[in-house]
């Protein structure tokens, strides 16, 4: 698949400023910005090693935006926990995969079409693209609905959900319209056949209602797309409440610091 962008290194991270959230147990959001690297949070006990930004490293693990797809289908939760905060690369993935799903769905309705419309049904040609900008405005909405949603439950439980991270992590859970839209593909096939069938150029006598059949199909894969959507940002949300996105402020275990030695409220770091 085409990924213009390229990994985006670990390394690349923003110098640290007093502004600069501060570093959070990604497990309790317990503030570690002055806890030495080698230590455990004195919170909970997990390492501060595993809470580090640099380990967000998603995006250079995966050579292509396929393999993205793959690691959030087959391990969401780690896919979740290793995604870069903010990473351009993700958000682009996340705009891509939205854009297949559209590209999907209207190609299996428009193709079939195009023979009618050499038939002489023309208004299908007009209606089946307009159905294209219809579904991504759709797809587009409720995912930016599902955005400014989890920053807002994020908020009521004193997570930290910035627009950075719920951008990242819906994002990566836009590989649940993919796997809609490949379901709503194949019912779009069937429509096609239940439309022959009312041309009568299929038997209809001894074939099932392939009309009915695919509008079945193709309702289930709209709330197959929708749940699973639903179900990967329920599971990021999970893996980045309290993320740390690259440049978090941290101090030397020397006692040097990079910024005020004062403690962020987690929920004021919106
Ligand atoms: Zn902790």
């Amino acid at each position: 698949m085409p990924d213009p962008a390229g990994p985006l290194a670990p390394t690349q991270t923003a110098e640290p400023s007093p502004e600069s959230p501060a570093m959070l147990c990604e497990s309790c959001g317990y503030d570690i910005s002055r806890t030495a690297e080698d230590a455990v949070c004195p919170e909970c006990g997990t390492t501060i090693a595993s809470s580090l930004p640099e380990r967000r490293d998603l995006s250079v693990r995966c050579r292509d935006w396929g393999e993205i797809a793959r690691q959030v289908l087959l391990a969401p939760r780690s896919a979740m926990r290793a995604a870069a905060i903010g990473d351009v690369r993700i958000l682009k993935f996340g705009l891509f995969a939205q854009i297949a799903a559209t590209l999907l769905v209207t190609i299996a309705a428009l193709a079939p079409p195009l023979g009618y419309a050499v038939a002489g049904d023309r208004l299908q040609l007009i209606f089946l693209p307009s159905l294209s900008f219809v579904l991504f405005g759709v797809i587009w909405l409720l995912t930016l609905i599902e955005s400014v949603g989890i920053r807002f439950f994020g908020r009521q439980r004193g997570w930290r959900i910035t627009r950075e991270v719920s951008k990242t992590v819906c994002s990566l859970a836009s590989v649940g319209w993919l796997v809609g839209a490949c379901v709503c593909a194949v019912g779009c096939i069937f429509l096609h056949l239940g439309f022959m069938q009312e041309l009568n150029l299929i038997d209809s006598r001894h074939t099932p209602k392939f009309g009915i059949i695919g509008a079945l199909i193709v309702i289930t894969g709209a709330i197959i797309g929708l749940l699973y959507f639903e179900l990967l940002v329920y599971l990021g949300v999970r893996q980045c409440r309290f993320a740390n996105p690259p440049g978090v402020r941290r101090y030397s275990a020397a006692g040097g610091s990079s910024g005020p030695a004062r403690i962020q409220r987690v929920d004021s770091e919106q």
